[in-house]
């Protein structure tokens, strides 16, 4: 018995050490992932429905991670990976530089006309000194204009250094530009967010639109979020819807904007232009 705990001991050793090479690896790779061209932004159409006329009001940029032998690495990998080792400042940083750089180019050709192009956001980033000093430069530079433009953020900006992360939010949307509270409804504080920040949208987290449409509690739920998001005057977006079944249950209670892949998995620049010019003629 003695001798099969030792090598029991040994063979969880052996896994956590693999696990951490693995890591320190990706941790390395990630380093090049920007000078090599392996990091791509994707964009996921967002769907207005007006009186059942739909059309594409926005996107949200998603990042890719395209490695020449690891092959297609998840966000849901990499970006913890990114936050925890400081990175996502210099990717998050060249990111928005080149979504300008996309987002201004279809504005100069008149490829679209969408409301906004939405960013996702780490909390780190809002708690750099001059963050709003970088984004607007990159937005002048490419020619977009900020109200063309809408951050997304999780309720993490509420731990951490609070004061910095809204000076830069007030100076960003005194500028034009919007923000959305993205994953609406996961967290513990959702409720105290709408209170201290200032917002435009919510996004309701796809775990409440999976079974809404035979979940009466996440259907009672989402229709509070929505009444809710009434009085403060912010527009909702439902997050992750799959199902027709789903958008009928939407409309119905009111929520006038989509995302998920009923309409569209998140495409590369070319595609989702593919996708908006079917989409809108
Ligand atoms: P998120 O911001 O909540 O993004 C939505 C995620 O849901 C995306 O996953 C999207 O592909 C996926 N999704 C969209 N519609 C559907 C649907 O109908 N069904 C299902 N099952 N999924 C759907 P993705 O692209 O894998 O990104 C995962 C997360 O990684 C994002 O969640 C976001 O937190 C983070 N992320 C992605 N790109 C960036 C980025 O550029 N910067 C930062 N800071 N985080 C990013
Ligand atoms: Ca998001
Ligand atoms: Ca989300
Ligand atoms: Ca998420």
């Amino acid at each position: 018995a003695k001798k099969e705990g030792r090598s029991s001991t040994h063979y969880f050793n052996e896994v956590i050490n693999q696990s951490m090479k693995k890591r320190v690896a990706l941790e390395n790779y990630l380093r090049l992932a920007v000078g090599n061209s392996e990091l791509i932004p994707y964009f996921q159409p967002i769907i207005k429905i007006d009186n059942d006329v739909e059309s594409v009001c926005g996107a949200e940029a998603l990042l890719r991670w395209f490695h020449p032998s690891l092959g297609n690495i998840s966000p849901a990998e990499f970006i913890p990976l990114a936050e925890e080792t400081g990175q996502t400042l210099d990717i998050g940083e060249w990111l928005i530089e080149e979504i300008c750089r996309i987002y201004g180019e279809w504005l100069k050709k008149g490829s679209v006309n969408l409301d906004y192009v939405s960013i996702n956001l780490s909390v780190l980033q809002l708690q750099q000194k001059d963050f709003h000093k970088t984004i607007l430069e990159s937005l002048k530079r490419h020619e977009v204009p900020p109200s063309a433009v809408v951050l997304e953020i999780t309720e993490n900006v509420l731990v951490g250094n609070f004061d910095r992360v809204n000076s830069n939010i007030s100076a960003l949307r005194s500028e034009g530009i919007r923000f959305a509270i993205d994953d609406f409804g996961t967290g513990y504080s959702s409720l105290t967010y709408l209170k201290k920040l200032s917002l435009d949208i919510i996004k309701i987290d796809r775990t409440f639109i999976r079974e809404i449409h035979d979940d009466r509690g996440d259907k009672t739920l989402v229709q509070a979020i929505l009444n809710i998001a009434r009085d403060f005057g912010f527009n909702v977006i439902a997050e992750g819807v799959e199902e027709e079944m789903q958008i009928g249950i939407m409309k119905e209670l009111g929520c006038r904007f989509i995302q998920g892949y009923y309409f569209s998995r998140p495409l590369p620049a070319d595609r989702f232009l593919e996708f908006y010019e079917r989409f809108t003629t």
